[in-house]
């Protein structure tokens, strides 16, 4: 009975799984979608603990339960900016659960049941310890990375043979994987599962220190890839279809999330994980130095208040800022002017997925005037003024001709088509990419030197009276 049930409970749980990430992808029901996702772990836990073979360990389920909390409680409550490294420390429990059960499982098996060591379950265990432990390891490198650890360095470290280093390491794990497989109990097998762990989770760290703390997001959703499937490992081997299928969309999801960001950065897999790019921030300056024009707030205030057509391009810099709530004052002044005022969002701005979403809706900005890249992109031309705010490779139009720019291809919003241009940053450095801009030489813009929260303040400040008469 409790068997039927609890497969029943599977079901519901998996459409539940999917209807959380279909959820999800749109705003307006975003919230339903984490409900249902919530939802769908407390039935799958329900249902797994009232299975016969589970009674007699209650009380460690009660334990390991409250540990989740005691961890996982704080963790919620970081602050927006540390969400990715909070993510990679997820995926590092997830990866150290899968590594330790396949562990348990085989070392249960081969000092008792050893007809269970079948090949396809040691095939299983072996891509779940692997994939478990590398990702175990690699994703507190990446936690750490993006933490700004001390001891591990941010910057690309990169050393000669690197990648023939890390790819025979992975080859080795795999050849004694296979001979594993093949030969499950041999006296010699215990000493090389243990090596073969040892080699992955050295594999998690290799695999992590040539790449750049600003490249981690997407290394965390290839990272999010191979905790899933190490889950469908973990769902074979314990013959639990809910792992495998839940595994199955955590894997499947983790790769699409990283293909897209991947090709909204016009970046191969390769190149992320092999590429150290952000090693060399070299700024191209051929000649003599080109000059910026600068406006100040109340010059740009004039301007923007006989606009009709307003975009505001948010960057990493809005971010860095937390310029949104002052972004808001300023949308919802231009907005009682009776201007158009839209968001531009461009896939990849600032350093997370879905970055500049979450920050706009913190400012509780209508989804509805938040616009993606390719939609806003046609109306580009009948905007009056675009407000670059820590903008900067994702306004780039290098990206669209310059072949030796790291960021060609990469699709932009195309900000130097509207009519003005104001762009809000520090500095004269350049963004993620270390290349300069020529958007901000274009005869139609104007630099608004400042942080992006002052300069917006300041304009907020203009327009609500507190400047201008
Ligand atoms: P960029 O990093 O290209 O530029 C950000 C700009 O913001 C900088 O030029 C900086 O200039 C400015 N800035 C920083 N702090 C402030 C501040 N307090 N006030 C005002 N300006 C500030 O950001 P984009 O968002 O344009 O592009 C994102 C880049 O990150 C892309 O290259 C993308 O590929 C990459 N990336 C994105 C990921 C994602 O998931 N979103 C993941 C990995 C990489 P200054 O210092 O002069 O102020």
């Amino acid at each position: 009975m409790s068997y039927a049930f609890s497969q029943l409970a599977y079901i519901v749980a998996t459409a539940l799984f999917i209807f959380s990430l279909h959820w999800m992808s749109d705003p307006k029901s975003a919230r339903r979608g984490v409900y249902s996702g919530v939802a769908a772990m407390l039935i799958a836990v329900i249902a797994t603990w009232v299975q016969p073979g589970i009674i007699i360990h209650h009380a460690w389920i009660v334990i390991a339960i409250s540990m989740g909390f005691v961890v996982g409680v704080p963790l919620s409550r970081v602050p927006l900016t540390a969400v990715p490294q909070r993510t990679a420390l997820s995926h590092s429990f997830g990866g150290l659960a899968a590594g330790l059960v396949g562990t348990a499982e085989y070392f249960l098996w081969l000092h008792g049941e050893q007809q269970n060591l079948t090949t396809f379950r040691m095939t299983a265990i072996i891509a779940e310890i692997v994939l478990g432990y590398l990702t175990f390891t690699g994703s507190l490198m990446a936690a750490g990375k993006l933490q700004g650890i001390k001891w591990i360095p941010q910057r690309p470290v990169t050393y000669p043979l690197q990648n023939v280093t890390n790819i025979g390491m992975l080859l080795l794990a795999l050849v004694l994987g296979v001979a594993i497989i093949l030969n499950p109990v041999a006296g010699w097998a215990s000493a090389v599962f243990l090596i073969i762990i040892g080699l992955a989770l050295s594999f998690g760290v290799l695999l992590i220190i040539p790449i750049g703390g600003a490249d981690m997001p997407t290394v965390i959703s290839i990272l999010n890839a191979y905790a899933g499937l190490s889950a469908v490992a973990m769902g074979f081997v314990l013959n639990n279809k809910l792992l495998i299928t839940a595994g199955a969309l955590d894997g499947s999801s983790g790769l699409i999330l990283s293909i897209i960001m991947c090709k909204a950065m016009n970046r191969s897999f390769a190149n992320v994980l092999f590429g150290a790019f952000g090693q060399v921030q070299s700024v191209k300056v051929a000649g003599e130095e080109k000059a910026y024009k600068v406006e100040t707030p109340e010059g740009a205030a004039q301007i923007l208040e006989e606009a009709n057509f307003v975009v505001i391009v948010p960057g990493y810099g809005m971010a860095v800022a937390q310029a949104q709530h002052k972004v808001r004052e300023l949308y919802d002044l231009l907005k009682k002017r009776g201007i158009t005022v839209k968001f531009a969002i461009h896939p990849v701005a600032g350093r997370m997925p879905g970055h500049m979403n979450v920050l706009l809706a913190e400012a509780e900005i209508p989804y509805t005037d938040l616009v993606e890249m390719d939609e806003i992109n046609s109306d580009m031309p009948q905007c009056d003024v675009v407000l670059v705010l820590g903008a900067n490779d994702v306004v780039n139009p290098a990206a669209r001709y310059d072949k030796t720019s790291p960021i060609y291809g990469m699709p932009i919003i195309d900000a130097d088509k509207a009519k003005t241009v104001f762009a809000v940053k520090r500095s004269k450095n350049p963004g993620f990419a270390g290349i300069e801009n020529e958007l901000y030489f274009s005869d139609k813009t104007w630099m608004l030197f400042g942080d992006a929260k002052v300069v917006v303040g300041e304009l907020v400040k203009q327009l609500s009276g507190g400047g201008m008469c």
